[in-house]
């Protein structure tokens, strides 16, 4: 892994991109390694098999496969998990294709940030923070409560003051970092639950942990088209939370005033709104897989990232 650049920039989206190494599968299957990192912000095609290179993309941060979660934390994700502290609605999420790395590097994350804020907590004794968990799932469309078992969907409420709420959410108030780490153990065994129930639910399914730390579901389900590029017929295949996400960030980071931003298309562009637009930092980190065998769907995420600068 390279060493640090030159500082980030302090902007509302952070856009990072995150190569995992090759999986035992790809390499039992002699897959090859389709792209290369050639510095902290860049990366670029490789020229394979007579394929059409692509690149070179610049983002505020490549991590190549031997960076460390701790890394992509510290320069992808900190700054903006820390400014949740002085009031600003702050958002990280993973976006990729399912087995890019998204949950291994949002649990990596929040374990960061969880140590991080509480370190800050106690090093700043003369004000009174009081820090509220809660943490819902998306599943087409139906929004399920993590921190409790017994939970019905949940409805959205349009509050006239503070907009979009969850009804009925809890909001467990956290004694200490161990209390914290306690109550995520909970929101994972019932995710857990949910997908034995339902093989291949994490793929298509949005956890969000309020902060926001958001686990996306598979960015291939944002797609409306198939791998050789013909369209879908059937529109239950697309995942209408993720693809009204892309289009919200599109235009926010487009800079354009006075457009109309879909926000109410979807339930999760409805609960992140505030964290989205005003007073607020995103950090998005696109996850993909170095193999040549995903370089329709890598292309896909750079794409993504592309648009969110
Ligand atoms: P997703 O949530 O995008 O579907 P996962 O986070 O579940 O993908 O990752 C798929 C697999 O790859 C898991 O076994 C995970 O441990 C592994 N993996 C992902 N990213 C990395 C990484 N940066 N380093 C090592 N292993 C990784
Ligand atoms: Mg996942």
């Amino acid at each position: 892994c390279t060493p640090r650049g030159p500082k980030v920039r302090e902007e509302n989206i952070l856009v990072t991109v995150r190569v995992r190494p090759l999986n035992p599968r790809e390499q039992a299957a002699y897959d090859l390694i389709a792209w290369d990192v050639t510095d902290e912000q860049t990366i670029v095609s490789r020229n394979l098999n007579h394929e059409r290179p692509t690149g070179p993309y610049t983002f505020d941060r490549v991590f190549d496969p031997t960076c460390s979660t701790y890394k992509v934390y510290k320069e992808g994700a900190r700054d903006v998990a820390l400014s949740a502290l002085n009031g600003i609605n702050a958002t990280i999420f993973a976006y990729g294709q399912t087995s890019s790395g998204k949950t291994f590097t949002m649990r990596g994350i929040t374990e960061n940030a969880v140590k991080d804020i509480y370190e800050h907590i106690k090093s700043t004794p003369e004000r009174d923070f009081v820090l509220r968990l809660s943490a819902l799932e998306i599943y087409n469309e139906t929004v399920v409560d993590l921190l409790n078992r017994e939970s019905d969907p949940l409805r959205l409420l349009d509050d006239p003051e503070k907009g979009t709420i969850v009804e009925k959410l809890i909001e467990e108030v956290v004694n200490d970092g161990q209390h914290l780490r306690h109550l995520i153990g909970i929101c994972e065994a019932q995710r857990q639950v949910g997908e034995t129930a339902l093989n291949d639910k994490s793929s298509r399914s949005h956890q969000i942990i309020r902060l926001n730390l958001v686990d996306l579901a598979g960015s291939e389900r944002a797609s409306q088209t198939n791998a050789d590029g013909t369209r879908l017929k059937e529109g239950s295949h697309i995942n209408r939370s993720l693809l009204t996400l892309s289009t919200v960030i599109r235009k926010l980071s487009g800079g354009k005033r006075n457009i109309h931003i879909p926000y109410r298309d979807s339930k999760l562009t409805r609960i992140l709104q505030p964290s989205l637009g005003g007073n607020a930092r995103t950090a998005i980190i696109c996850t993909m897989s170095p193999a040549l065998s995903h370089v329709e769907q890598s292309r896909n995420t750079l794409s993504f990232a592309t648009s969110a600068k």
